[in-house]
């Protein structure tokens, strides 16, 4: 038996035997083709080319189908290459002038368009190249006649991969799948979207991991702390079937608590709100019960293209967000915080030494003007239909906030001047998610009108500990004294400034934490919508007195193990 720590990024427990994807390298060679069987050959290439946008189009709508238009437009960019004159006809081109065979000449143009890439941009490059060549494999599928059918698994399989692209984690089927296990990934990667719509568990284990699971062998995986288990023992397996089960039961225990305020036993009210990425994942904050968006990371605007949103795409998207949730109930937008692990689409970002402390978030934005101006005068203009607030990540300084102020007043008057409609009083907050923040909440509290702390950032700033890199996540701790400090630090200030503080990073989904937080007196928590049920529970069943005792105790312990077990300890069952 072997357990390893990686990154959790679908949760749910999943047990199952391992299939690893070994994806056999297709037997390509270049071979010269005679002159006179160059317009044959031409006509090989378009046949395959027909037939690869025909089975994206079916994955496509298939996908469409299970989890819905949003998740399915990740093949849009697919499609794009497929239809795209260009491709066609340089890959023509160099089949006319240079007479060799469609694989090798398709070869050629990607290798091309690869350097561009390379050249613009590292991130990018990454993800578009993924799709790229997803797209490449199927077309040279194609043109060798083999029927690219996808990925079989059989009943209670576990797909252990390197990398999955979008196209091969939508061809699996998923009355059978399990689970996933991907070496390389993130969060925001497009299998982990996949995972988290579909709500299948998936972890990213590392290089490592490839070479310890062998097809066939038992795995557990739990999305939810992100660990993997090879090869347990019946006691362990026993175990993680009792979980699964007790996950089910609650599960459906738990919507119960849908329309019960989220409330400590002694009359204390905490806002609890979903974090979105999409406009449709609104439903899902709906049904878990959720009273606002907390967080709505709206990068992924960007995503998936390769122009730029125009002021009315985010127009359309933020009325939409207000609309579906109800124009009562808060949602707060945050302006684009690409660079560090984000996706970068359209944006010529360059490649950084240290992405993370590099050019992210509002540093990004105060640089780029044309594009926060955008997205400014949109949230502006969609605040008249519901309860918008507007939110600046990655803060680190009062220059970036009085800078941000200063922009959001010219956008103000520019659409006023235009006549246009919009919420001149909407609320600005910031990001808590430097320590250097942390540290001068006192003087942000002047120029906000709320915080919420992103202590996913935050974590990782604090303990410099790289969010992603599953090597060092054993030093990614939520309870390290540090960061309780500092947190505490920041809801004193907001409190003493008369302004609410929230929290939106990973931390708020786990239970035991959320209800420290709630003794140190945050007033909202916003999380993935499936995490709310489990959050509220325990919260109903704490006392807000007792918590605050806790605190105080807790903020005498000097490792993040002595802090979890303790809370763990003091709120069963309380
Ligand atoms: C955070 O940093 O905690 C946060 C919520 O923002 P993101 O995870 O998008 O960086
Ligand atoms: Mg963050």
């Amino acid at each position: 038996m072997k357990k390893i720590k990686g990154i959790g990024i679908s949760p749910g427990i999943a047990i199952g035997k391992a299939f690893v994807l070994e994806f056999p390298s297709l037997q390509e060679r270049e071979y010269i083709i005679d002159k006179s069987s160059v317009d044959k050959e031409i006509e090989r290439l378009n046949e395959a080319i027909n037939a690869t946008e025909l089975q994206i189009n079916e994955l496509k709508q298939l996908f469409e189908k299970q989890v819905g238009k949003q998740y399915s437009d990740i093949f849009l960019f697919h499609l794009t290459l497929l239809k795209d004159k260009r491709f066609k006809s340089e890959v023509e081109n160099i089949i006319k002038e240079e007479r060799i065979n469609s694989e090798s000449a398709i070869r050629k143009v990607i290798h091309r368009i690869g350097g561009i890439f390379k050249k613009d941009t590292k991130d990018f490059f990454q993800d578009k190249r993924r799709d790229i060549l997803d797209v490449i494999e199927r077309i040279i599928h194609n043109l060798q006649g083999y029927s690219y059918t996808g990925i079989k698994v059989f009943p209670d399989e576990i797909i252990v991969a390197r990398d999955l692209s979008p196209s091969q984690t939508v061809s699996i089927d998923k009355n059978y799948i399990r689970g996933f296990i991907t070496a390389i990934g993130s969060e925001t990667s497009h299998a982990a979207i996949i995972a988290k719509a579909l709500e299948i568990p998936a972890v990213v284990g590392g290089e490592k991991i490839i070479t310890e699971i062998k097809t066939g062998d038992t795995v557990i995986i739990d999305g939810q702390v992100g660990e993997v288990i090879i090869k347990p023992s019946k006691k362990i397996i026993k175990e993680y079937k009792k979980k699964q089960e007790e996950l089910s039961i609650r599960k459906k225990k738990l919507l119960f608590l849908k329309d019960k305020p989220c409330e400590t036993i002694d009359g204390k009210r905490i806002y609890l709100h979903a974090n979105i990425e999409l406009p449709e994942e609104v439903e899902a904050a709906k049904r878990y019960g959720a009273e606002g968006i907390g967080l709505y990371r709206t990068e992924y605007l960007y995503l998936n293209r390769n122009d730029l949103p125009t002021e009315d795409e985010h127009f359309l998207a933020y009325k939409k967000v207000a609309e579906k949730i109800g124009s009562e109930k808060p949602v707060i937008i945050r302006t684009i915080d690409i660079g560090g692990d984000k996706f970068v689409s359209a944006l010529s970002v360059r490649k950084e030494l240290n992405p993370f402390l590099g050019w992210r978030g509002i540093r990004f934005s105060l640089e780029r003007k044309d594009i926060f101006e955008t997205q400014l005068r949109a949230i502006l203009r969609a605040a008249i239909y519901g309860n918008l607030k507007v939110m600046f990540p990655m803060v680190s300084t009062i220059e970036e906030v009085k800078m941000s102020h200063r922009i959001l007043q010219k956008v103000k008057d520019d659409l006023k001047k235009e006549k246009k409609k919009f919420k001149d009083d909407i609320e600005v907050g910031i990001m808590v998610e430097t320590p250097s923040a942390a540290l001068i909440t006192d003087k942000l509290a002047e120029e906000s009108d709320f915080f919420s702390i992103g202590s996913n950032d935050l974590i990782q700033y604090t303990l410099a500990v790289d969010r992603s890199n599953e090597k060092i996540s054993h030093l990614y701790q939520p309870c390290h004294p540090a960061v309780i400090k500092l947190i505490m630090h920041t809801i004193e200030n907001g409190k003493k400034k008369g302004i609410w503080t929230g929290l939106c990073g990973e931390m708020a989904s786990i239970p035991e934490i959320a209800c420290l937080l709630v003794g140190m007196g945050i007033d909202e928590l916003s999380m993935a919508p499936s995490a709310i049920p489990a959050v509220k529970e325990k919260i109903r069943t704490i006392k807000y007195s007792a918590m605050e005792r806790i605190v105080q105790e807790v903020l005498l312990f000097e490792t993040h193990e002595k802090v979890y077990k303790y809370l763990t300890d003091r709120t069963k069952g309380e």
